[in-house]
């Protein structure tokens, strides 16, 4: 059992209801994206050098087959993480998990919108369901890379750890509304019995990871935990989300002084909750990588630009990477190394947030970014990189979303090799075969770097 610092803020008078679980529905994106709509990406004065041949690119995209490399599979008969723990080299990666966090229970409707329309024999489950989740515990417990991880119990939070990002007004509200019974929040977001108790463990969960590592215990630590968090605003649920676990993580970090932070957010989905949070300061530096997306309803407007680059001291602090749908592999790989690592490099945190998402890959419903265990294993690898230059190898991996409840596993598991820095694959892709179109990628990443050569003073020279 973990004791955690309480921060700030007194009990919350009604925190004597003690929360229970609740379905939600989600954001159905609306996926379109047009070369007009990227121009529009960028302000006039942060404008450098846009491609006038954008449309060439598209039509000519590359029709390059995936060829994974092609492995052992894992064998069935791998002994489960705690029993083979002893017999893994190096640092052990921490898992921080409660199936409490199951629980939440979003509810069946046309995807994520919660709604029945009368001639459907067969309702979706709502993408944010617990067999996802069922799927990327079992894969860690008994895939290949079981034996580099250790496992850890999460805990509820506190009331009081909650305010360090959220405001009280927030938490009381969440607190009546769990007590009153199931209700939508807004868009796919449902607050159904059991999805409060979830929720406190989400995020209980994430702090528990976060102080494995600030206590010196381990390195590397990673929450798997629903619901997610980045779309969760200081004031409002948004996108699944209604408590910002990362969010609460960095505070914890800071306050246990690690004077800079950086999180690093690859849902396909913009962390726009995450973004709030830090928005005018600089002690935190919050990038996600995401598509645009489109709005979802009132809480969650188009956001996520390359001009939102916070505001006062925090200015040139929220660095946006909107990526083209499609950019895969290479294109990811091309905006981490060329945007990623040089803004880290210049920021030079002493902590590290890894924000994953497994939505960015090429067979999930929500997404359209086309990434496969190939790219997820390199991500986890350059991250794991920049931790070993900045923060002592530290690293804070959080669960977020990804919708495929097979693929989302596999793609988790590369993610966690490519941290652990593996020589070699350990686990085969098994469905991944969709062709790439990093050109156009990468010219949308050479004009973001110039965007940010122009706009974000501490990172003139990169
Ligand atoms: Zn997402």
């Amino acid at each position: 059992m973990h004791k955690r610092k309480a921060h700030k803020a007194p009990l919350l008078k009604l925190w004597a209801h003690r929360p229970p679980v609740w379905p939600m529905q989600g954001p159905i994106a609306s996926l379109s994206l047009s070369l007009s709509n990227w121009a529009a990406l960028l302000e006039p004065e942060c404008q450098t050098g846009i491609p006038s041949d954008w449309g060439v690119e598209l039509n000519s995209r590359s029709r390059r087959r995936k060829n994974p490399p092609r492995r052992r599979m894992a064998s069935d008969s791998s002994p489960p993480a705690e029993e083979a723990s002893a017999q893994a080299p190096g640092d052990k990666l921490a898992v921080f998990w409660h199936e409490g966090m199951l629980a939440h229970d979003a509810g069946r409707g046309v995807f994520d919108s919660g709604r029945d329309p009368g001639f459907l024999d067969v309702l979706d489950q709502h993408p944010e369901n617990a067999d996802r989740v069922r799927n990327m515990v079992s894969i860690l417990r008994r895939g290949p890379v079981a034996p580099f991880l250790s496992w850890h119990s999460g805990l509820p939070a506190h009331a009081s750890e909650l305010l360090s990002f959220h405001s009280p007004e927030y938490i009381e509200e969440l607190v009546q509304l769990n007590a009153t019974g199931a209700k939508k929040l807004c868009e796919g977001t449902f607050l159904n019995p059991g999805s409060w108790g979830a929720a406190l463990l989400a995020a209980g969960t994430t702090l528990s990871a976060a102080k494995h590592i600030l206590d010196g215990r381990g390195n590397l630590a990673y929450a798997l935990v629903r619901p997610p968090g980045h779309h969760a605003q200081p004031g409002r649920a948004d996108g699944y989300c209604f408590l910002n676990n990362a969010g609460l993580a960095v505070h914890l970090a800071l306050d246990s002084g690690r004077p800079k932070v950086a999180v690093v957010d690859i849902d396909v989905h913009y962390g726009n909750g995450t973004a709030e949070g830090f928005y005018r300061t600089d002690n935190v530096l919050t990038i996600s990588l995401h598509m645009r997306h489109g709005s979802w309803g009132p809480s969650h407007p188009q956001s996520g630009s390359v001009d939102e680059i916070g505001e006062g001291k925090g200015l040139g602090y929220n660095l946006n990477i909107p990526l083209p749908n499609g950019s895969g592999d290479a294109g990811y790989e091309y905006a981490m190394n060329e945007l990623v690592v040089p803004a880290i490099d210049k920021f030079q945190p002493q902590f590290l947030v890894f924000v994953v998402g497994q939505d960015s890959s090429a067979f999930d419903p929500n997404g359209r970014q086309c990434l496969t265990m190939e790219g997820y294993r390199k991500i986890g690898q350059i991250m794991r990189g920049v931790a070993n230059r900045h923060s002592n190898g530290q690293i804070l991996i959080v669960q977020e979303g990804g919708y495929h409840i097979t693929y989302s596993a596999y793609c988790l598991h590369a993610t966690l090799e490519g941290v652990l820095d593996l020589e070699a694959p350990l686990l085969d892709d098994p469905i991944a075969y969709y062709p790439e179109d990093e050109r156009y990628t990468m010219k949308i990443v050479d004009m973001i770097k110039n965007s940010w050569k122009e706009c974000v003073p501490f990172l003139k020279d990169i």
